[in-house]
């Protein structure tokens, strides 16, 4: 029986600097069929970064336009920037099938989960402790350290939030916690809401 299945929603969140793009970095090498929401932010690019590939870089009035316009799925105010999900590469991606990648934050997976519940599985990843956050935070040396302390702070309440979560990461060995984040994301194109129940129950009593 080949049964279609619809595309899933898998939701990564963590504080900044616990190795989320890293670790999605060696998820890819070893997943198939997924699409990567690259979100929409108002936070100027660190060095390196390119704009439709890590992040859409727009300014704060073009930002507001879109959500007059009603263009994002969700957004918030993270770290003093907008940052946001566009629904309709979303609405494209789900609609081939796809696996839906989303790295956001608590509040944003909190309003995905409100809109699309049956179909979202989520992550919640961390340093194996704050000491290592800021470790890890110093020596990317991308911020400011006065950036590097706001999003310290915001660690502390984030890190509360993991219960809302169905999986727990702590990110220690690399590689370990790829092999954790590569079941997830095999499992999750598992739930059975996924699956369209009229053909799985015709097929099966043919
Ligand atoms: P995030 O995407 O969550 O903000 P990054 O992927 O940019 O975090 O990782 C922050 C820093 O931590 C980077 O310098 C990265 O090389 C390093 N890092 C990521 N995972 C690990 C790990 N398991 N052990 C040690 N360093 C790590
Ligand atoms: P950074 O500036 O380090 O790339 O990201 C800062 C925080 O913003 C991270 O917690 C990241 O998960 C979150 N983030 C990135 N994109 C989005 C988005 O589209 N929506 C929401 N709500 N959070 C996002």
């Amino acid at each position: 029986m080949i049964a279609e299945k619809k595309g899933a929603i898998l939701i990564l969140s963590g504080p900044s600097g616990c190795g989320k793009s890293t670790l999605l970095k060696e998820v890819y090498k070893k997943i198939s069929d997924y699409y990567f929401s690259i979100s929409t932010t108002t936070r100027n690019p660190r060095e390196g970064e390119v704009h439709g590939v890590d992040y859409f870089f727009v300014t704060k009035e073009e930002f507001e336009n879109d959500i007059k316009n009603d263009d994002f799925l969700e957004y918030a105010l993270v770290h003093g920037n907008y940052y946001g999900t566009s629904l309709k590469p979303i609405n494209e991606a789900l609609n081939e099938g796809k696996l839906v990648i989303f790295d956001i934050d608590v509040q944003g997976h909190e309003i995905v989960r409100n809109k699309l519940n049956d179909i979202v599985t989520s992550v919640f990843i961390t340093t194996p402790s704050l000491g290592e956050l800021e470790n890890r935070l110093t020596s990317r040396n991308t911020d400011s350290s006065e950036v590097i302390s706001n999003r310290i702070k915001n660690a502390k309440e984030e890190i509360k939030s993991f219960q809302e979560y169905d999986y727990l990461i702590i990110n220690d060995d690399l590689e370990e916690a790829t092999t954790q984040l590569v079941s997830i994301a095999s499992i999750t194109r598992s739930k059975s809401k996924l699956f369209d129940k009229d053909f799985i129950v015709n097929e099966w009593m043919n």
